[in-house]
């Protein structure tokens, strides 16, 4: 449970958002519909009221996934903002498109029916920095980071978005 005002949005900035209210049931979830709308193995998500949850820049677009449920997302980068069933006041937020991912932990763990079951083993692959590899895929690192259109992780008066496709 946590009652600090946590901002966020998606990679290009597009959509802001602003958490006013008391989050809980911060939670990962591995059922195959949230596999499928983050495009990887679960989506981290913590519930807050729908009162509490302020768009302060542009528009969420929605995919209604099932008669009761919707998710939301920026439709110009695509990044998952939102699930939520219509009908309940509260909504669930990314906690990846928080501006501090660490504001919450993830703290349940549902859709386990769905749970890749490799999931504990590649986590424990040995990691590398990023910049470790300076060619990753025959992508310069130091190109991403200096021609980086990635919103920042604050909230900004005007931003370019001016990536091409
Ligand atoms: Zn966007
Ligand atoms: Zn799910």
């Amino acid at each position: 449970m946590s009652t600090q005002t946590l901002s966020g949005g998606c990679q290009c900035g597009a959509v802001r958002y602003r958490i006013t209210g008391t989050t809980f049931l911060p939670h990962t979830c591995h059922c195959r519909m949230c596999q499928k709308a983050g495009g990887n193995y679960f989506m981290a998500l913590a519930s807050v009221a729908k009162a509490g949850f302020i768009v302060t820049r542009g528009e969420i677009s929605w995919f209604r996934s099932s008669e009761p449920s919707r998710r939301g997302f920026c439709s110009r980068c695509g990044t998952p903002l939102i699930y939520e069933a219509v009908a309940r006041d509260n909504t669930n937020v990314t906690l990846g498109s928080l501006d501090d991912p660490l504001a919450i932990r993830p703290e349940h763990q549902f859709g386990a029916e769905s749970r890749v079951p490799f999931l504990c083993e590649v986590l424990s692959i040995p990691t590398a920095v990023s910049m470790d590899d300076p060619e990753e895929d025959g992508v310069k690192l130091a190109e991403v980071a200096s021609s980086n259109h990635q919103h920042p992780d604050h909230d900004t008066g005007v931003w370019p978005m001016e990536s091409k496709p």
